[in-house]
């Protein structure tokens, strides 16, 4: 989520209330419930009024009922390109403005989503998503938790639950937290919740202030060192990885204690 808002902040300084001249698709793959062709009708002539994130989701105001919703999947990303520049091979669509700037929702890997709707609040209630991991508050952290069963990692992963926390960036709150990603969490009592409610604000807004640069972060996070032969920046011992909640978890089994 740390990119997504990053986006939503770069989307702000460049490309607002300009003129829509142009949609330009060039993979529909990533177009949600939209043809390319309605796409560019409904778009043309418009102008993205305002943006908003929830949990890892970009809305984009075009009008009171017109929304564009991206999403950036594994490798989605935005880059506003200048009169000549070139946009990138992998740009999906190209959202061309009246003063020949252009918006590239670029996507290597294909896993980003663009889709028009109408109403955000809607949207996010069929989704089921939980609270914006963000601004959920610690009585709502607190009370959500409670109810839960399971490792601890799988539920900050839970969107339902908590929207906004993917992978990388869970094992880095836990590991700020000091807490093994397998622990249950009904285990959790009041001092650790607390921990671990403020280790997720630190590790986000920590990332978002670095706009999400991974060569930017500190290098006592464990981001730059999860991989083979990787050793925890904190007491030097080999990292271990296992899966938990599904995904490929990375931590250190000494710095990391079960509760
Ligand atoms: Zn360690």
């Amino acid at each position: 989520m740390p990119e997504v808002e990053t986006f939503k902040r770069y989307l702000n300084s460049t490309s607002l209330h300009q003129r829509i001249a142009n949609v330009a698709v060039q993979d529909s793959y990533v177009l949600k419930h939209v043809s390319a062709r309605e796409l560019t009708r409904r778009l043309k002539g418009r102008r993205f009024e305002k943006s908003h994130r929830y949990g890892k989701h970009l809305f984009v105001r075009v009008s009171d009922e017109l929304w564009l919703r991206l999403h950036f999947g594994m490798t989605g990303s935005l880059e506003y390109l200048k009169h000549e520049e070139i946009a990138p091979k992998t740009a999906r669509v190209i959202f061309r403005f009246a003063n020949n700037c252009r918006l590239a929702f670029d996507d290597q890997r294909k896993f980003g989503e663009v889709e028009l709707i109408e109403d955000v609040d809607e949207f996010l209630r069929t989704r089921g998503l939980g609270f914006d991991a963000l601004k959920i508050s610690f009585s709502q952290f607190k009370a959500m938790l409670g109810k839960q069963r399971g490792a601890v990692k799988a539920i900050l992963l839970n969107q339902q639950l908590i929207a906004g926390i993917g992978n990388l960036y869970a094992d880095e709150i836990l590991f700020y937290a000091h807490m093994h990603p397998a622990t249950e969490a009904s285990r959790l009592r009041d001092k650790d919740l607390t921990r671990l409610f403020r280790a997720i604000r630190y590790v986000l807004e920590k990332a978002i202030a670095l706009k999400s640069d991974f060569n930017r972060l500190p290098k006592s996070w464990l981001l730059t060192h999860r991989e083979k032969r990787g050793r925890c920046p904190r007491c030097g011992r080999a990292l271990k990885s296992a899966t938990i909640g599904g995904r490929t978890s990375w931590f250190c089994a000494h710095c990391q204690k079960r509760i």
